[in-house]
């Protein structure tokens, strides 16, 4: 397809009516214009996904994606959005097309994917704009922008604060090693099709000291909330939660799934003892922060030694996902 009437007929949806009254100008001008709420700060991050490497190299794959694709990269950035405790408003997106993908089907299905993600978010999320180009291989970059009140920041947590997650951890990461060995996997939609904590992100905001949300697994995640507050933390191995799927396996390939495994988007938070959470949601409470530097893990009350990690065999690996 063309470049303009790619644009208009996949793109542009809304056309001229903005289902947001706030979007003065969305796509078609050089750049979109947008009337920002009374009181609230803008909130804005981008994340890109590069064929090969957040998604299949293979064609056959990325072709039979489409809906996938589309989904899944806009749903990272909005949760991105929630781990600030902000309200997603809309997106950007800069697309690299390889002429292999650019027909009506896969571009619809791609588009299909990413407008579905905005509507199950349960915000109203508009595509006000991006850039498209033609490219080797398919490089997806979003930006999103929100409103928020209430910022939390990784810098908050404070010592005696109680560690939560709000959800199941591992799945996504057992999903696709089940794919990369028997091409399918019965929890893919785990990894296919995350779901950002969009509401809960909002609700916490008044509550959590320090937020963040699992893209690269929940040690490392942690870990970043630790440093910048520059606290430590006790972990309670044996309260990290599992789906019925996870909890199959033998306890240590379980847990270190759910350590390591990235690609979650539930939310790690912290917040003073006794807080009112919120309690439409489920939520685990998986630890601690303390003063000592770095991560202390224990099972049933009892603090696991480096040397001699009972009931484990070898200390678990904390270590979660990487480019470089
Ligand atoms: P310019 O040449 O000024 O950068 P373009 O011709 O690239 O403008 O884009 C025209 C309009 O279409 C702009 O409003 C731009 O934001 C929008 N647009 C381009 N590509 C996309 C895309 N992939 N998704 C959404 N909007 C897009
Ligand atoms: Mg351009």
């Amino acid at each position: 397809m063309h470049e303009f009437e790619l644009i208009k007929t996949i793109f542009d949806r809304h056309g001229a009516n903005h289902i947001q009254a706030d979007i003065i100008k969305g796509i078609g001008d050089d750049a979109a214009v947008i009337s920002p709420p009374m009181g609230r700060q803008l909130v804005v991050c981008t994340d890109t996904l590069v064929q090969g490497r957040h998604f299949f190299g293979e064609w056959e794959r990325v072709e039979a994606l489409a809906f996938d694709i589309g989904y899944k990269a806009a749903m990272v950035n909005l949760s991105d959005i929630a781990s600030m405790g902000a309200k997603p408003h809309s997106l950007l997106l800069a697309l690299s097309l390889p002429q292999r993908l650019n027909n009506k089907t896969w571009l619809t299905c791609f588009a299909d994917g990413l407008f579905s993600a905005c509507a199950d978010s349960g915000e109203t999320v508009s595509l006000v704009g991006g850039d498209t180009t033609a490219g080797d291989m398919l490089v997806l970059t979003i930006t999103a922008l929100g409103f928020g009140e209430h910022i939390v920041y990784r810098h908050g947590a404070k010592m005696g604060d109680d560690i939560f997650v709000t959800g199941c951890i591992g799945d996504a990461s057992k999903a696709l090693d089940d794919i990369r060995k028997h091409g399918t996997s019965p929890i893919q939609d785990k990894l296919y099709r995350p779901m950002a904590r969009t509401q809960l992100g909002q609700e916490l905001a008044s509550v959590a000291h320090a937020m963040i949300d699992i893209s690269d697994g929940l040690a490392q995640d942690l870990g970043h909330i630790l440093e910048q507050s520059g606290v430590g933390a006790h972990l309670y191995l044996d309260a990290l939660p599992a789906s019925d799927e996870l909890a199959k396996l033998d306890l240590p390939t379980q847990l270190q799934y759910q350590l390591t495994g990235g690609d979650e988007y539930e939310l790690i938070f912290t917040a003073p003892k006794n807080a009112c959470l919120p309690t439409d949601c489920p939520m685990y409470r998986i630890g601690e922060i303390t003063t000592t530097q770095g991560v202390q893990l224990s099972f049933n009350g009892r603090l696991l030694d480096q040397d001699a990690p009972y009931p484990f065999l070898t200390y678990p690996t904390l270590d979660g996902f990487s480019h470089f």
